[in-house]
């Protein structure tokens, strides 16, 4: 049993539900709590304004449906730097600020484009070179270490870093590692890394309909199946 899923978009970002029909999916699938984590607002269709209406929305959400409705942000990592698509004034009215990287996402400045999104577009094609995994790592152990990051959200997907090491400084700042239904294949290879990390995760579904919210079996098996201790996965209670 789950206490909630922590990583899910609406309409305000990419997804197809609006906040109440995420809501009430969560409430269905009996969890207590919901996290609303559209995209950072380097993406065209996203802003602070409609992050400010969201929370909003996230809160009517919760007294109709009486279950927590937590109003979040997956900020975007944007350059080699560590800065992330929320400024520094926004940051207070964020109350659940995960991070990761997406390549859809407009990037700070044309070298951050070029020594850390390009190869992101050729995934699969050709592999991430030894000096863009240390840039890469760098820039996320800074935004760990600048921001009040509650949890990186897939970790080595797209942009690939050095796991152990940012698990490591995971560990050390209270930040979760996010165990993401739709990224598990990026984890091969990585999960004794994890294992070793002194990190604690948390299972989300990344879900983009409602249909999606709450399913998060499979991430959990898998991190289980692959030694992640469950008292290490902080949104699982027991059966
Ligand atoms: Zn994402
Ligand atoms: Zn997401």
């Amino acid at each position: 049993m789950f206490t909630g899923d922590y990583h899910t978009h609406t309409v305000f970002s990419d997804g197809k539900g609006t906040v109440m029909e995420n809501a009430a999916a969560a409430k269905e699938k009996g969890l207590r709590e919901v996290a609303i984590t559209d995209h950072g607002f380097n993406i065209p269709t996203m802003s602070f304004k409609k992050y400010l209406e969201a929370k909003d929305l996230c809160k009517a959400a919760e007294d109709a449906l009486g279950i927590r409705v937590i109003s979040g942000i997956e900020a975007n990592l944007i350059s080699l730097e560590g800065d992330i698509d929320v400024k520094d004034e926004e940051l207070s009215a964020i109350d659940y600020l995960t991070v990761g990287f997406h390549k859809f996402a407009w990037f700070n400045g044309l070298k951050d484009f070029m020594k850390m999104y390009a190869v992101t577009y050729f995934n699969g094609l050709i592999t991430t070179g030894e000096k863009a995994i240390e840039r890469n790592t760098k820039a996320m152990i800074a935004a760990i270490r600048r921001y009040p990051v509650k949890v990186i959200t897939h970790i080595d997907h797209s942009l690939k870093v050095d796991v152990a090491a940012v698990a490591a400084v995971c560990a050390e700042k209270g930040v979760l590692i996010e165990i993401n239904a739709k990224h598990l294949k990026d984890l091969e290879g990585q999960w004794e890394h994890l294992v070793q990390s002194g990190a604690h995760f948390i299972v989300n579904t990344d879900a983009h309909t409602p249909a999606e919210v709450g399913e998060l079996s499979a991430p959990f098996e898998a991190a289980v199946a692959h030694g992640i201790e469950k008292e290490r996965i902080v949104n699982y209670y027991g059966e």
